[in-house]
């Protein structure tokens, strides 16, 4: 449901490959990834840190690494893909270059609290104000407030005040939390908007640490599960000789940019707290709100079950947005 001051518009995204929308916590996620790695034949080590790259003749060649508590072992490979978030020491130490880099927009803090009164995702926008209810696992709900970036060192001042007065665009929600202790501590963050180029010699770069966007949508995870898909086939296709390796990374860096382009300036676009009230948008809420099969595949566009592209090419949205005008 997102409720931007004039009414609630509510769908359903339709499920993608049979799995219906879900948002679990890291702390499951992770934990099935994990498994999911491991049945598929990667060795898994957990608590093992990569402090540097093995370079020879300018090619990374392996990672220089230790087990917490051992010694500081070397591995070799290939390709060394950096798997390894925001502050991607292998994009560090290979200074891959960025391109369309935006600095952080928004910050947002959040926490979770139990039993709150949302049963699907719930966001709110007013000027200058984001507030996102996300069910998660174990009845808890992460409670979300969006700013603008110029706002978040008043608001850090005195966080929990701050947080509680920006739910006001969800009274029910700030009702709900009021004089309340939520289940774990406020965190804050803001997030750089940036493509990296992926590769080089000997290494490549998937998920945050290549490409990165503001929170808002929550797209990441599934960018970059996308993206590690995608990568995976062209490593495989170098390695196993179907296409040069250097070719092949090519394809992927295309590739994921032609996926996520659009969706990228349209992220800082709404990111800047901008856009969403503005013509046609408002015109297109009211034509879906009558209209519950096109609003389906309305939510289907947040939660990336429908194409964005397919969505806004069809008919009956190039006429609600058109005629309304
Ligand atoms: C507030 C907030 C809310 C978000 N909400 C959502 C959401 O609802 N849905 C969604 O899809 N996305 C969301 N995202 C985005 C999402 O978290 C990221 O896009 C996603 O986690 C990127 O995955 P990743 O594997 O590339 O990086 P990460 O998840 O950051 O994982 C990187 C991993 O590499 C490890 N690592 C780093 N350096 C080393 C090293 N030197 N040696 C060994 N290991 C190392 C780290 O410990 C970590 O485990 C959110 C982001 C933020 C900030």
């Amino acid at each position: 449901m997102v409720d931007v001051g004039d009414f609630p518009l509510s769908g359903r995204a339709p499920p993608a490959d049979g799995v219906p929308m879900v948002a679990p916590r890291r702390t499951v996620l992770d934990e099935l990834l994990v498994e999911a790695a491991e049945a598929a034949g990667a060795e898994v080590r957990e608590g093992f840190a990569v402090r540097s790259l093995l370079e020879e003749d300018g090619r990374v060649v392996g990672i220089e690494g230790q087990q917490k508590g051992g010694t500081r072992e070397t591995i070799r490979a290939r390709v060394v893909v950096g798997a390894d978030g925001k502050n991607s020491l292998v994009a560090r130490t290979v200074d891959a270059p960025t391109y369309d880099d935006v600095a952080p927009l928004a910050f947002y803090y959040y926490t979770y609290w139990r039993d709150l009164p949302v049963d699907a995702l719930e966001t709110y926008w007013r000027h200058q104000r984001f507030v996102l209810g996300i069910p998660t696992n174990d009845d808890l709900t992460c409670l979300v407030v969006g700013r603008p970036i110029a706002d978040l060192r008043s608001f850090s001042a005195d966080v929990e005040r701050n947080y509680h007065d920006s739910l006001a665009p969800a009274p029910h929600l700030q009702d709900a939390v009021r004089d309340r202790q939520p289940v774990e501590r406020f965190v804050g963050t803001a997030v750089p908007n940036y493509f990296r180029r992926p590769y080089g010699p000997g290494w490549a770069l998937v998920g945050d640490a290549g490409l990165c966007m503001d929170p808002l949508f929550g797209h990441g995870i599934s960018d970059a599960f996308c993206d590690a898909e995608l990568l995976a086939d062209a490593i495989d296709a170098g390695l196993e000789g179907e296409t040069p390796l250097q070719e092949a990374l090519q394809g992927y860096e295309a590739a994921r940019n032609d996926r996520k382009a659009d969706d990228y300036e349209h992220n800082c676009k709404l990111a800047r707290m901008e856009g969403w009230d503005t013509p046609p948008f408002p015109q297109l809420r009211a034509a879906l709100r009558d209209n519950p099969d096109e609003a389906d595949r309305w939510a289907g566009t947040i939660a990336l079950s429908v194409d964005r592209d397919d969505f806004y090419a069809s008919s009956y949205v190039r006429e609600a947005m058109a005629v309304q005008e």
